[in-house]
């Protein structure tokens, strides 16, 4: 019997053959989402039906996506938040849950240096200036010499670290299990989370979004940040209270801020757009050739092998 396969991402297959090879090689029928887009929870409803298992990226699997789909037996995440699959639920009906730890690590610890750099040096604000013909210099933030809090010390967490101390940056971890060995091998420190928060000039977030790290950074938190810091978040929205976050930035108790998700993607009507100290990007950490290949023929192994192919 055939096995048929639900492949959300968009970026999946685009830029290597390999996966969908791998996919046909192994008998599979491929069904894609039509979309374009991340789809909805009733669109995903509507696609698993008859389903044996999907290469699933940020859209819903929800207990209702979950009891739609009769015959599914896996889900292979094609990236690594997994906060978009309700796990409990599906290890409750027997279906295997897999993602691609590390595949793209070195994509989102790049991408999360650069967002720094962008927001400490005005880039993305003086790129809008010249293409609406000012030509202004706006005084910007060195990183060598300053302190890089890092929250969360995972695959993505340590690459930002490595990549910290090249620039010359101390670096102050928190993790909620931190790990001695490798901290003492990359030359940084572990410390509690207001410690960090109220010591760091740079504040990057690497932590899951789960029930305890949802707005983990609120007004609270934001009130022990230094008044020239800038936030980074290229982990998950949801995990900053935007509400809290947009205050803060206008109220100048903290400098700046870098991210790449938000707690509703797409962005549409955020007043955060309305701020130069804010750089956004559309949740492109991942966005890599590098690491869209290794994403895509990651999925497919654990997929294939969930499914015992
Ligand atoms: P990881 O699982 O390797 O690391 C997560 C780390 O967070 C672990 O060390 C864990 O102990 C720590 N942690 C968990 N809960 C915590 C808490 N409450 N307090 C402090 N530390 C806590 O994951 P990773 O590969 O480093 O990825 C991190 C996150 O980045 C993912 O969960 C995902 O949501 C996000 N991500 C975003 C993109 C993007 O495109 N922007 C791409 C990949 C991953």
């Amino acid at each position: 019997m055939t096995v048929k396969i639900l492949v959300t991402p968009r970026t999946f297959g685009k830029s290597d053959p390999v996966p969908l090879a791998m996919l046909e090689e192994a008998g599979c029928e491929i069904v894609r989402n039509p979309h374009g887009r991340v789809m909805t929870e009733e669109e995903m409803v509507a696609m698993v039906q008859g389903v044996d298992g999907i290469i699933v990226g940020l859209d819903p699997v929800t207990k209702k996506v979950i009891d739609s789909g009769g015959s599914l037996r896996a889900v292979s995440k094609y990236g690594v938040g997994v906060n978009n699959i309700d796990i409990d639920y599906a290890v409750s009906k027997g279906i295997k849950i897999t993602n691609t730890p590390g595949a793209n690590s070195a994509a989102v610890a790049e991408h999360t240096i650069g967002l720094l750099l962008s927001v400490c040096r005005h880039i993305a604000t003086s790129d809008r200036e010249i293409r609406q013909g000012k030509w202004t210099q706006h005084p910007g933030f060195q990183l060598e010499g300053k302190t890089m809090g890092i929250v969360g010390t995972g695959q993505i967490g340590r690459q930002v670290a490595e990549r910290a101390k090249g620039l010359r940056m101390s670096v102050l971890c928190y993790d909620i299990y931190p790990d001695g060995f490798w901290a003492k091998k990359a030359g940084v420190a572990y410390c509690s989370f207001n410690e960090l928060l109220e010591r760091s000039d740079f504040v990057s977030l690497h932590v899951p979004l789960v029930d305890v790290t949802y707005h983990m950074i609120s007004v609270n938190q934001l009130a022990r940040m230094k008044k020239n810091s800038i936030l980074v978040n290229t982990a998950r929205g949801g995990i900053i209270d935007e509400n809290a976050l947009y205050d803060a930035l206008v109220n100048n108790v903290i400098a700046g801020a870098a991210l790449d998700v938000f707690e509703n993607e797409p962005v549409e009507d955020s007043p955060l757009k309305e701020l130069d100290n804010v750089v956004m990007t559309s949740h492109i950490g991942a966005h890599t050739l590098e690491a869209v290949q290794n994403m895509g023929r990651m999925a497919v192994s654990n997929l294939l092998e969930s499914l015992g192919i």
